[in-house]
C-alpha cells in the first residue's frame, strides 16, 4: 500500500497515546517525526531520549506504519529481557489494538530468539550424542540439582506451546538446558529433521516472518548480520533500543573461546565417528593445552609464547584432520541419528579449529596499530577450567558493512550523547561523518529542579585498598539524612560487600546487598519497604527502575572506569593510542561516562521524583576529564558543598 494512503505518523501517535491513557509529550512527538524522516530518507538515526519520553511508542508507531506501507517486517532489538517483555507483553498489544481501526489490518508482532532458547523436540525425544552428560560435574549436589531440573524440563516439554526457555520459572541451569537444546550450527535443518514440522524454533521463525514487527535481542541481530545464513525475516529497517549496549553484545557474539573442555568435547563427539588414532591426536593436543594454561598467568597475551603458538597450531591441524576424516558435510541424509551426531561433531570441531586459527592470526601483525584482535587467558574457577579468548578490537567495521550497509537503522537509548555529542558512539558503531543524524529529544523531567548532583570534592581520591574511612562516614551521614531510601552503586562487588559489612551495624535502617538473594527479589524488597537501602554493582547501575519515595538518594563510590587489567578494554585503549588517538578518552572515559549516565539515571524515574546523587570520588569535580563526564549527565543542579545535599535530603524526608 502506498505510504500516502496511511494516516500521518503524528495522527497515529496521538491515537496510540490516547488509547494507553497518556498525554502528548514534546520529546515523543519530536522523536516520532525524526524516525519517520529517517525511514523516508533511508538515513540512520541516533536518538537520545531520556526516561519518561515514551520512546517505545515513538519508534513503534512509525515502524508499524512502515511495515504496512512496504509490506515488510521491521526488526526491534533490545539488550535486556525486561525490555523485550515490556514490548511484547505490554506496549505492542496495546498499540496493536489502538491502531487496528486506523490501519488496513491489526498490526501483528512476534518475538524471536536464538535457536538455543527453544526446546529442540528432536533432541528431547530422540536423544542426541550422549556427550553432554559427561561434562564435568564433580559435586554430587550439583549432579542431583541438574537431575531435578532435567526432570522438570521433561515434564514442561510435554505441555509447552512455545518451547521458549524463558517460560520455565524458576529458570534452569545451562547444564540442564543444554540437554534439550541445540545451537543453530548443530540443528539438522527442518527439512531433514524428523521433528522439523513441529520444531519450536522453526514455528517461531515462521510467525516472525508473517509479522509486522519482530522483537529480538542484540545477539541475534548480530548473528543475522554477521552470518551467511539469515536468521531473521527479511527486513529493511531495524530499531536498536538500549543501543548503548550494542557494541558489547556484538563483541560477545564475535568472541571465540578455546579450553581443554572445548577440545575434549570435540574429541568425544568425533571419537565414535572416525578412526581412533586421528581423534587421539586432537586429544593429545588438548592435553598439551591443559598443561600450558594451568601454568600460565591470566590476563592479556600481547606476544604469543612460542610453545603456546605450537600448541595452537597443533590444535588447528589435528582438528582439521578430524574434519577431513568425518567426510563430506551433509552426508547421512537418510539417517537422522547419524546426521545429528556428525553435525554435533562438525560444530565442536569447527569451534575449536576457528578459535585456534583466529588466535594465531591475531599475532600476524608486529605493529599494535595493525592488529585486529586481542587474545587473553581467563583464569579457571571451581566449575570450569582456564580458557583462552579472542575478541575483535573494533566491531565498527563489521557493523558498518553488515548492519548499516544493508538497511535503515534507528538507534536509541537514554544515554548516547557522551560529553554532549554522538560522535563517540557513532565511531564505535562504525558510522562515518555522513549518512546519519543524531538528536537529543530531552527528557520530560526538570533535572535542575528535581535533582542535585553532589560531588564530594573534599574526600580523598579512591585508592586500591578498599573504601577509605571518610567514604564510609559520608555514606552514613547521607543515608541518615535521607531516612534510608538509598541505592548504593559501587564500582565492584568487593566494594559493595565491604561497605555493607562496615555499615550494617552503624545504620538504623535495613541494608540489603546484591548477592544476598536474587537481584530481582532484592530490588522488589527495596521498592516495597521505603526505609530500606540497597547496595550493589554493575547490573544495578542499569537495571533498577524504582519510582517514588523508596529511592531518594543514589550514592556512587567512584568514577566507573574499566579495571586497568581488563584485557579487552585495556587492549582497545592501547590500540587507539597506537593509531595516534587518545586511548584513555576514547575507551576508558567513554566507558565511565556511559555507566555514570546510566547510574545517575536511576534517580528520576517518574514525573514527581526528586532527590540527590552523591558521587564520593572527587575526580568528578577536579580531574581534567571531568568536563567530559559531567557533559554526559543530565543537567542536575550541581554542588560540592556537603551541607546542601544533607539539608535537601532532610527536607525531602519531611515532605514525603
Ligand atoms: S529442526 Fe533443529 S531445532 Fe528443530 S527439532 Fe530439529 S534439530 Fe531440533
Amino acid at each position: 500500500m502506498p505510504d500516502s494512503h496511511l494516516p500521518p505518523v503524528e495522527d497515529l501517535l496521538s491515537v496510540a497515546v490516547n488509547a494507553v491513557g497518556g498525554s502528548e509529550r514534546q520529546g515523543q512527538i519530536t522523536m516520532v517525526k525524526a524516525v519517520q524522516r529517517a525511514i523516508d530518507e533511508e538515513e540512520h538515526l541516533a536518538v537520545q531520549a531520556g526516561t519518561g519520553t515514551g520512546k517505545s511508542l515513538a519508534y513503534l508507531v512509525p515502524s508499524i506504519r512502515h511495515a504496512m506501507a512496504s509490506d515488510t517486517t521491521v526488526v526491534v532489538s533490545t539488550a535486556t529481557i525486561a525490555l523485550q517483555r515490556q514490548l511484547v507483553d505490554r506496549d505492542l498489544p496495546r498499540l496493536a489494538e489502538a491502531l487496528s481501526k486506523e490501519l488496513p489490518h491489526e498490526p501483528s508482532f512476534a518475538i524471536l530468539k536464538g535457536r538455543r532458547n527453544y526446546l529442540c523436540r528432536y533432541k528431547a525425544t530422540a536423544g542426541w550424542p550422549e556427550e553432554d552428560e559427561q561434562d564435568q560435574l564433580f559435586d554430587p549436589r550439583e549432579v542431583s540439582a541438574t537431575g531435578r531440573m532435567v526432570q522438570r524440563i521433561q515434564e514442561w516439554a510435554e505441555e509447552t506451546e512455545t518451547g521458549d526457555r524463558d517460560e520455565l520459572v524458576p529458570g534452569v541451569s545451562e547444564q540442564a538446558w543444554r540437554q534439550f537444546s541445540v545451537s543453530a550450527q548443530e540443528c539438522l535443518g527442518a527439512a531433514r529433521c524428523p521433528s522439523g514440522a513441529e520444531c519450536f524454533a522453526e514455528l517461531a521463525r515462521a510467525r516472525a516472518g508473517e509479522s509486522d514487527v519482530v522483537v529480538t535481542n542484540h545477539a541475534l541481530l548480530a548473528i543475522d548480520a554477521m552470518g551467511d545464513i539469515p536468521v531473521l525475516p527479511e527486513h529493511d529497517m531495524v530499531v536498536v533500543d538500549e543501543a548503548h549496549e550494542l557494541v558489547d553484545r556484538v563483541t560477545s557474539v564475535a568472541t571465540g573461546e578455546l579450553s581443554e573442555g572445548s577440545v575434549a568435547l570435540a574429541v568425544r563427539r568425533v571419537g565414535r565417528l572416525i578412526e581412533q588414532p586421528i581423534a587421539d591426536q586432537l586429544m593429545e593436543a588438548g592435553e598439551d593445552l591443559k598443561a600450558l594454561l594451568a601454568a600460565a598467568p591470566d590476563g592479556r597475551i600481547d606476544e604469543l609464547p612460542q610453545v603456546l603458538g605450537l600448541t595452537l597450531a597443533l590444535i588447528r591441524d589435528t582438528s582439521a584432520r578430524c574434519v577431513t576424516a568425518l567426510g563430506p558435510r551433509g552426508a547421512d541424509k537418510d539417517d537422522p541419528d547419524r546426521a545429528g551426531q556428525r553435525k554435533a561433531a562438525f560444530t565442536a570441531l569447527d569451534e575449536v579449529h576457528d578459535a585456534a586459527v583466529r588466535m594465531l592470526e591475531a599475532y600476524g601483525h608486529a605493529s599494535e596499530a595493525d592488529r585486529a584482535e586481542v587474545v587473553w587467558l581467563e583464569a579457571g574457577t571451581d566449575r570450569r577450567p582456564p580458557m583462552l579468548r579472542v575478541a575483535p578490537l573494533n566491531v565498527g567495521g563489521m557493523l558498518r558493512d553488515k548492519l548499516f550497509g544493508e538497511r535503515t537503522v534507528v538507534l536509541t537509548s537514554a544515554t548516547l550523547a557522551l560529553g554532549g555529542t554522538f560522535d563517540g558512539m557513532a565511531r564505535q558503531w562504525g558510522l562515518g561523518e555522513k549518512g546519519w543524524q543524531g538528536i537529543d529529544v530531552g527528557s520530560p523531567f526538570d533535572h535542575p529542579r528535581a535533582g542535585i548532583l553532589y560531588v564530594a570534592k573534599h574526600l580523598p581520591q579512591p585508592g586500591r585498598d578498599g573504601l577509605p574511612q571518610q567514604y564510609l562516614d559520608e555514606i552514613v551521614e547521607l543515608i541518615e539524612a535521607a531516612g534510608g531510601r538509598t541505592l548504593g552503586l559501587f564500582s565492584s562487588m568487593r566494594a559493595a560487600k565491604a561497605a555493607t559489612e562496615a555499615l550494617r551495624d552503624r545504620l538504623t535502617v535495613p541494608l540489603l546487598c546484591q548477592g544476598d538473594d536474587s537481584t530481582m527479589l532484592l530490588v522488589k524488597q527495596f521498592a516495597e519497604d521505603e526505609s530500606t537501602c540497597l547496595f550493589g554493582t554493575l547490573s544495578l547501575w542499569q537495571g533498577v527502575d524504582v519510582p517514588g519515595p523508596s529511592l531518594r538518594l543514589v550514592i556512587i563510590d567512584r568514577v566507573p572506569f574499566p579495571r586497568p587489567d581488563d584485557p579487552l578494554t585495556s587492549a582497545r585503549q592501547r590500540h587507539v593510542a597506537a593509531k595516534g588517538g587518545n586511548g584513555f578518552m576514547t575507551v576508558a572515559a567513554t566507558h565511565a561516562a556511559l555507566l555514570l549516565a546510566q547510574g545517575t539515571g536511576r534517580l528520576l524515574r517518574a514525573q514527581h521524583d526528586k532527590g540527590v546523587i552523591a558521587v564520593l570520588d572527587p575526580r568528578l569535580a577536579t580531574a581534567r576529564y571531568s568536563g567530559f563526564l559531567l557533559g554526559s549527565l543530565p543537567p542536575f543542579w550541581r554542588t560540592t558543598d556537603p551541607a546542601i545535599p544533607r539539608a535537601a535530603l532532610k527536607r525531602l524526608t519531611t515532605e514525603d
